[in-house]
């Protein structure tokens, strides 16, 4: 079969190659999966460039791959599940957990210890076929379109960092709007928050999140460019958007010192941090922790993956409900042999997600309706 390989430890097209390899045979518990659509994600940007923070996670040579969707094509022998069968259109969870430690055990297995990624630790779904443990797969509705359920992982990561507190009537503020922040854009408007209030550094970004907005007739968004202007300035037209009593949850997707700090100026006393940004280094500092954290008793959570499995429920139940993130796909491809394009658009920021189709996207849409 055809897959994406990392397979040299080096920058771009020469550590990456669309290769011939073995397709995976699945062991006892595992369903092999036949791909129909596989998206390119910020951590294999990271894996293609031999970014310094993945190197201790990625051996090549490696597939490539952890968002995708496609069909059963085989069941190993000892899996139990009830319903699930050869060519069901499925998804599936690629962190893997060890279902033993005390995070597993209390039911909180997206923290699990010992997590293995696959796409990262163990080969991917850029690739004809993939391999997964049968407990981690999600079976389809056709109300989830290919091109969606080719990044339900990244999906997930949206849903999760909003599924801090019901959004309806809140006023929700996303620092960030790459693929992640305008996912949760969507969630946001979806879930009824009164206001969707999104800051970026770039003009383009915060056009694609005007352009959304007005396709969908909401009139509810306010988009600032956090660079050109003046950051006081925003603050009190935030306050004033929000009635003076700031926001009530950040959906933090930057990971910049700025934006962090920026975030706890804006949310209200009591308010929630939902923070998934990572931060260039490991390092942030927080200006004023005594005021904007301690006296505002605000909230902080860290978000990592998606919970096994409420935060999958939540949104499949938002995709069954109309939610609508297809307009985030803004590149396809027919065939694996076009990665490295499909990666430089996504690197030049071109195209807010980036989806490849191995047998093309007519043949998956066959095999969806067949
Ligand atoms: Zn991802
Ligand atoms: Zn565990």
């Amino acid at each position: 079969m055809q897959a994406v390989v990392k397979s040299a430890p080096e920058d771009g097209a020469k550590g990456t190659e669309i290769r011939d390899c073995p397709v995976p045979e699945p062991g006892p518990d595992d369903v092999l999966i036949r791909v129909a659509a596989a998206a390119i994600c910020g951590t294999d940007k990271h894996i293609y460039h031999w970014d310094p923070s993945i190197r201790d996670s990625v051996t090549p040579p490696r597939i490539y791959g952890h968002e995708f969707c496609g069909f059963v094509e085989e069941i190993g022998e000892r899996v139990h599940r009830e319903g699930l069968a050869v060519g069901d259109y499925v998804s599936a969870e690629m962190h893997i957990v060890c279902g033993e430690c005390a995070q597993c055990r209390s039911g909180n297995g997206h923290i699990c210890v010992k997590t293995k990624i696959y796409g990262l630790h163990e080969d991917g779904a850029f690739a004809e076929f993939v391999k997964v443990p049968a407990s981690n797969v999600i079976r389809l509705g056709d109300y989830v379109p290919l091109r969606v359920g080719a990044f339900l992982d990244a999906l997930g990561n949206a849903v999760h960092t909003t599924q801090v507190m019901d959004l309806a009537g809140k006023a929700v503020a996303i620092t960030g709007f790459g693929p992640i922040g305008a996912m949760a854009a969507a969630i946001a408007e979806h879930s009824g928050a009164s206001i969707v209030i999104v800051t970026d550094v770039s003009d383009h970004a915060l056009e694609t999140a005007r352009r959304w907005a007005s396709n969908r007739s909401f009139k509810n968004l306010h988009a600032f460019n956090v660079r050109t202007a003046n950051p006081a300035e925003v603050k009190q037209q935030i306050q004033d958007i929000t009635d003076g009593v700031g926001v009530d949850v950040v959906c933090e997707m930057s990971g910049s010192s700025a934006a962090i700090n920026f975030a706890l100026d804006i949310v209200r006393m009591g308010g929630f941090l939902s923070l998934l940004g990572l931060p260039a280094g490991h390092a942030v500092t927080i200006d004023d922790y005594t005021r904007n954290v301690i006296f505002k008793g605000v909230t902080m959570q860290g978000i990592i993956g998606r919970r096994m499995y409420s935060t999958w429920q939540r949104m499949l139940a938002l995709l069954r409900s109309g939610l609508d993130v297809e307009w985030v796909v803004q590149a396809t491809f027919d065939s694996l042999q076009d990665f490295h394009e499909g990666m430089g658009r996504f690197d030049r920021h071109e195209a807010l997600k980036v989806v490849l189709f191995p047998e093309g996207e007519k043949a998956a849409q066959a095999r969806l309706h067949a």
